[in-house]
């Protein structure tokens, strides 16, 4: 009986003895054993009367049972709805009550705050904490470890992955099976993963990042995941020697760098760092060649589309771009107001199209037409532009640009001035409202703490490099950049502390 996901990604490794996760306490699952656990998680939604095309929602911390959830809900021909477990109940009754799930798994602690919640929107509770015990477990151990997997097509839901909510309320995108392996099959391929892979995993893996792009392609390659409940820097370089490869935030990159026992030797035997969910910045990308000799792959991506560029493998991998188009995804550059497709090098919205390309926003049919157009083009909302060697470059999110004066700013821009004067680390520039202009920009500074910041000197010596209307209006230190989950910077939280700086 045919569910091409499950038979590609799962079903592949009945009977394997081979490693699948490795614990951080030696523990290894083989892929047989998850195949197995996933098969019991199946048999307890079935005993729970869900039935093909449900929705099960999971709020819980990150193990291997947590993961064998997602194949438990493929091999069922269930919709994988998993969430971030920072939410409070109030944002958990969004999304159960938004994606109409049945079931509701989350950590036992929870269930006092969650299980109203649940009631109120129709769906049934078990729990599972951090170290998958819990309810379902429970129930699973009584099931038998086989499951007649439920037939599905390509055309099939998978998953309804909400996106981070860095602009605005989080969506529900509707990945099919076809979204996901079609990506997973083109990653493994650019990215010549094997099953001699070992993979160090300390992503989330309620988002795209850790879940499809990690895990998928490590079960299409059959290799092995160092499976680490987070991101721990000692524990990254304590399992470096074990892995051949790494998939990270920047943040990863920049915390590693930011430790002495990070050393070129660690990393000799090391196939491949990869970098994605929010973008590198070029000096990241030249300190950790200059620590290392690698060169981190950086690629580009969303919870829509799942990804759609990368670096090259063997060609040059360069700082601040995300590489090229991958193979079967289509990306143009285009005018923000008529939809027009640009000339090279020009800025405007990123339009993507190719079968990882989702099948729409979850009951928001107005939102879907809007960003998804008639001919398959998804409306990404990034700008960037294509170079002349045909790299694409990010320049921000549409909803990031400002507008002061008439003229538009891209803070990257402005951003990569600043963040090379000595003493910044980094920084974010904002718009913010502006009795004359609109919106003036503002540029919120981190020290690096090796000069000080005289803001003025730092005022004039920008004024140097950009024209006057790119120049922030006015400039402040922070401690550090209010940053999501995902390491995305929270732009919108800058936006409203410094609301009212002009008035
Ligand atoms: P929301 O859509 O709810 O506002 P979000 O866009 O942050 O949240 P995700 O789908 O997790 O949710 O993130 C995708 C976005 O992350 C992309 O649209 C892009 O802005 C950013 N991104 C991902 N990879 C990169 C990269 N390599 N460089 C720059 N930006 C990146
Ligand atoms: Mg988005």
């Amino acid at each position: 009986m045919p569910n091409p996901l499950y038979d590609a990604l799962f079903g592949r490794h009945i009977g394997q003895s081979t490693a699948f996760l490795i614990l951080p306490d030696g523990r290894t699952i083989t892929h047989d054993q998850f195949i197995r656990s996933a098969a019991r998680y199946a048999n307890a939604f079935a005993d729970k009367g869900l039935t093909a095309g449900d929705r099960v929602a999971v709020q819980i911390g990150k193990s291997p049972d947590a993961l064998a959830l997602y194949a438990a809900c493929v091999q069922a021909g269930l919709v994988f709805l998993p969430l971030n477990p920072g939410y409070t109940a109030p944002e958990v009754d969004y999304f159960v009550g938004n994606s109409g799930a049945r079931l509701l798994v989350c950590d036992p602690a929870d269930v006092s705050a969650l299980a109203p919640v649940a009631a109120a929107a129709g769906a049934a509770v078990e729990t599972m904490d951090a170290t998958g015990r819990g309810t379902l477990r429970d129930l699973a151990a009584t099931l038998p470890d086989t499951f007649d997997t439920v037939d599905r097509t390509a055309e099939d839901l998978a998953a309804f992955l909400y996106t981070s909510g860095t602009t605005g309320r989080s969506k529900g995108a509707m990945l099919s099976q076809q979204n996901l392996l079609s990506n997973a099959e083109t990653l493994v391929d650019v990215w010549h993963f094997t099953k001699a892979d070992v993979l160090l995993h300390a992503l989330p893996i309620f988002h795209t990042h850790g879940l499809f792009v990690a895990t998928n392609i490590m079960l299409l390659s059959g290799g092995a995941m160092v499976f680490l409940p987070k991101l721990d820097i000692d524990q990254l370089i304590r399992f470096m020697p074990q892995a051949t490869a790494l998939m990270g935030v920047p943040t990863f990159y920049t915390r590693l760098l930011s430790s002495d026992d990070f050393t070129a030797g660690l990393t000799a035997h090391m196939r491949l760092f990869i970098s994605g969910s929010a973008p590198l910045l070029a000096e990241t990308h030249k300190q950790f060649e200059e620590r290392t000799g690698h060169r981190i792959l950086e690629r580009y991506g969303m919870t829509e589309t799942n990804m759609n560029t990368s670096n090259p493998y063997d060609g040059p991998r360069r700082g601040g771009t995300v590489g090229t188009p991958l193979p079967g995804v289509e990306l143009k550059i285009c005018d923000p107001e008529t939809g027009e497709t640009l000339p090279q090098g020009e800025i405007g919205v990123v339009e993507v199209r190719g079968p990882n390309v989702f099948q729409g926003y979850w009951q928001m049919p107005e939102k879907t037409a809007a960003e998804l157009r008639a001919d398959g083009f998804f409306i990404t909302g990034d700008l960037g532009l294509i170079d002349e060697d045909g790299y694409v470059q990010i320049v921000g999110r549409g909803k990031d640009l400002i507008i002061s004066g008439g003229y538009n700013i891209y803070p990257k821009e402005v951003e990569q001035v600043l963040d090379d004067q000595p003493g910044v680390l980094e920084s974010a520039v904002i718009g913010v409202a502006h009795a004359d202009l609109g919106e003036a920009p503002v540029g919120v500074l981190v020290a690096d703490g090796s000069a000080d910041l005289n803001l003025d000197a730092l005022s004039q010596t920008v004024a140097q490099s950009l024209a006057r209307f790119k120049c922030p209006r006015k400039l402040v230190v922070v401690d550090a950049l209010p940053r999501n989950t995902m390491g995305k910077v929270q732009k919108n939280l800058l936006r409203e502390i410094y609301a009212d700086l002009f008035t």
